[in-house]
């Protein structure tokens, strides 16, 4: 049995498509999917010389306490993403949504904003932690939460900031409307709305055929995963989990063990 032949079958037979993706996702468009702390240090060596992780950077606790050392890693990210290209596999996936009708909805954990630049519209993505792309008040002294137009010069020898967004309320720092680790002031209203507006598509697509395409969506924060399967369980749709280390799922799902770019393209190769 070809599992990129049975994909194929699924999603030319689907009425509905849902894409589910974690960070693997951007590993092909060439972004660092911060995979243990040898990852994270590989993309980041400077703060392997300062002995700090992935958790101990993405941490709401510099904005207030030291705000160019948080901008210096929020505001590199920043810029990696704005001139990263979405390759590929997105515009595969735009193309099936074109190609076979499908109504559609994107959920994302990552806070990159590629599905937005690669084309899909704003009112079909839920971004579950946020984005990079907008800010708020690190108190908050509001619930605003606004465009993130700031260019961040960055210190590479040190990872600092040398300018910081402030506030358009209070003058105090802003900061990434992104949940980080042990974020209690993070405003999830944007995200809560886009939640909303998931939970109705589902709701209006109980009982069609729906394919859920999951991309890259690791155990480390298994929020992604738990998302697809439980599409998988209550609807009448088939997950196809492509991960090229965690890609178990039960039958009658289907576990890919490759990239998101090479698996869709052999997908796509099923399709023409
Ligand atoms: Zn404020």
């Amino acid at each position: 049995m070809d599992v990129y032949k049975n994909a194929a079958n699924v999603i030319k037979n689907s009425e509905i498509l849902v894409v589910t993706a974690g960070a693997g996702m951007g590993v092909d468009s060439g972004l660092p999917d911060f995979r243990g702390e040898k990852g994270f240090w590989k993309a980041y060596p400077m703060y392997e010389k300062l002995g700090l992780n992935f958790y101990d950077c993405a941490n709401p606790v510099h904005f207030r306490k030291d705000p160019e050392f948080g901008w210096g890693f929020y505001g590199h990210r920043l810029e990696l993403y704005r001139k990263t290209k979405p390759h590929l596999g997105f515009y595969i996936l735009l193309d099936w949504i074109d190609r076979f009708g499908f109504d559609f909805f994107v959920v994302t954990s990552n806070v990159d904003g590629q599905f937005q630049k690669a084309g899909f519209p704003e009112e079909k993505v839920y971004e579950i932690h946020g984005s990079i792309h907008y800010l708020q008040c690190v108190k908050p002294c509001s619930a605003e939460i606004w465009e993130n137009k700031e260019k961040i010069e960055i210190d590479y020898g040190t990872m600092r900031a040398k300018n910081i967004p402030q506030c358009k309320n209070c003058g105090d720092v802003a900061r990434p409307n992104i949940l980080m680790f042990g974020d209690f002031s993070w405003l999830s209203s944007r995200s809560d709305r886009q939640a909303e507006r998931f939970e109705n598509f589902l709701d209006k697509n109980k009982g069609k055929d729906i394919a859920v395409v999951e991309i890259g969506a690791g155990t480390a924060v298994p929020s992604i995963r738990f998302l697809s399967e439980r599409i998988g369980n209550y609807y009448n749709a088939t997950v196809i989990r492509i991960n090229p280390r965690e890609f178990m799922i039960n039958y009658p799902h289907i576990s890919i063990p490759d990239t998101g770019l090479n698996a869709l393209e052999k997908i796509n190769s099923f399709l023409k």
